[in-house]
């Protein structure tokens, strides 16, 4: 363990570094510098969830999750038409006060913590520890984009003869469509809606069926903030209704999706089927995310990295560890101590503090994850004890079964289930075997070799590659978030590129 302290420290050195983390307002409960990047123990706690136990309990006795209607979608076109005519006076608002409107929605969502986390725990059934870390993420990015913007929409000089002056600069494109998904339904849609505002552009926001309600309330702050509210809408509904509508609209101006790879085709299919202008699409899918772990790995290191990254938000993260392929000559090792640390996890009420994993999102999801385990129980080995599946509790302790050939695991498995396959050999030939699969959201390199690890990584058709730790938490402006392939269209959440895609570009050249 003395490694992985010696890794944290140096990563938490990096952070007090970062401006982004500096720039983080000084009335927290934790030093202004972790904001954003503390990642709880394995109880779901960390210092700053303790420090505010009683704001937060309070908060979540009170906590009312208010009916969101939903959207007819014969309502698309006039929400369309209200988002162009605000379009133009916010478009042509300086930058600078567009990024000051999105700092004072992230200091008023930081002043009212304990009530957002209180709606991630009653409508998204989240721990207290994935809450208070999903609230910090969603203030990054109000922060991060408001900063990015600045910093990439002034206008670029560019050389040119005597008597030419050449210029390039990002416009806004217009409306754009933000899809997001229930598992991170206050982060993700705070992310996609902040980078669509942040760069003049308006917003028709869908976000997922099972979690209208914490998006209705950070509409409210950001309305409160002043964004005008034509500027942003929320839709809610089906994704197959509201949804579908809003993609075939004829005046939107991009798609930024976040949620399985099928329905990103599907978006994209019917993006291209539509008259009118060519539209951007971002889309962030899923991903079959492996780890590989050879025989110089640190045994400890990878059991809790393996729990963290399997087990923690009942594996309902498209960065989750799925795939743990493990070196022979350590498996029986690994294998144990991921079996004695993962018995200690509690799946239990998301409101206790002692729980550590909630429930999975709805019964669609409860029966698909049956469905895959009662497979997994003919054709692969067991590692942990079933889990008792109890009707109408949603819950599942985490679960573990070896297979035969990674080429087995051919689906994302949304929840807390790990597959396990050993290997000897050449680790070139795992990273291979990883990329025909396809997707390419996170991978995990657990070796004491460094030069095996930036090799490793070099092969690797990924988007987040983590080396000797957990491989989960993407931190905003650290670690930009998102893949490749069957993962998605990038660019990176939380990463330096990302608003551009947002924009349009023009070069100005005036003949002086
Ligand atoms: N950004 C999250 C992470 O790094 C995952 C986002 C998602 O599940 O969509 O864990």
């Amino acid at each position: 363990f003395v490694h992985q302290l010696a890794d944290e420290s140096v990563g938490m050195d990096a952070l007090l570094r970062s401006p982004l983390h500096l720039a983080a307002q000084p009335s927290l409960p934790l030093p202004p510098q972790l904001y954003g990047a503390v990642r709880p123990n394995s109880r779901g706690l960390d210092l700053a969830v303790a420090s505010s136990r009683a704001a937060l309990e309070e908060a979540f006795a009170q906590a009312d999750v208010p009916a969101v209607a939903p959207a007819d979608p014969a309502q698309v076109p006039q929400a369309v038409q209200r988002a162009l005519a605000a379009g133009h006076a916010w478009e042509r608002t300086p930058v600078e006060h567009r990024a000051s409107v999105l700092r004072d929605a992230a200091d008023a969502m930081q002043a009212d913590l304990p009530r957002f986390c209180a709606l991630l725990v009653k409508e998204g059934f989240k721990t207290w520890g994935d809450a208070v870390a999903e609230v910090r993420e969603a203030i990054d990015f109000l922060r991060f984009y408001a900063s990015e913007a600045e910093r990439i929409m002034q206008p670029v000089p560019l050389p040119g003869p005597t008597g030419e002056s050449n210029v390039l600069r990002l416009t806004a494109r217009g409306p754009w469509v933000c899809i997001s998904p229930w598992n991170f339904p206050l982060a993700i849609f705070t992310g996609q809606v902040a980078a669509a505002l942040a760069t003049g552009n308006t917003v028709l926001a869908k976000p997922a069926e099972q979690t209208p309600a914490v998006a209705l309330e950070a509409v409210r702050l950001l309305h409160a903030a002043g964004v005008p509210a034509d500027a942003l809408q929320l839709l809610h509904g089906p994704g197959e209704t509201v949804g579908a509508a809003l993609v075939a609209e004829p005046r939107i101006a991009g798609v930024v999706f976040t949620g399985s790879t099928q329905v990103a085709k599907t978006i994209q299919r019917a993006l291209a089927a539509k008259d009118g202008p060519i539209v951007p699409l971002i889309a962030e899918t899923g991903g079959i995310n492996a780890m590989l772990v050879d025989s110089t790995a640190l045994p400890e290191q990878v059991a809790d990295a393996v729990v963290q990254s399997a087990f923690r938000s009942a594996g309902q993260r498209c960065s989750a560890l799925r795939l743990l392929c493990v070196h022979e000559a350590v498996a029986d090792t690994v294998i144990a101590m991921i079996q004695g640390a993962a018995r200690e996890l509690v799946a239990g009420d998301p409101a206790q503090w002692r729980t550590d994993l909630g429930p999975v999102i709805d019964d669609d999801a409860w029966s698909n994850l049956q469905r895959h385990l009662q497979r997994l129980q003919r054709e692969a080995t067991p590692l942990l004890a079933p889990s008792p599946f109890e009707p109408g509790t949603r819950l599942l302790a985490p679960q573990a079964f070896e297979v035969k050939s990674l080429e087995d695991v051919r689906h994302e498995i949304f929840g807390p289930v790990l597959h396990v396959v050993r290997w000897g050999g050449d680790p070139r030939e795992v990273i291979a075997a990883i990329n025909r699969v396809g997707y390419g959201l996170t991978l995990g390199i657990q070796t004491r070799i460094d030069s095996r690890a930036e090799a490793l990584a070099r092969e690797a058709r990924t988007g987040n590659v983590y080396v000797n730790r957990n491989m989960i938490g993407a931190v905003v402006g650290v670690q930009p978030f998102g893949g490749e392939g069957l993962s998605g269209t990038g660019p990176k959440a939380g990463g330096p590129h990302y608003l551009q895609r947002f924009c349009a570009e023009q070069t100005l050249t005036i003949n002086t």
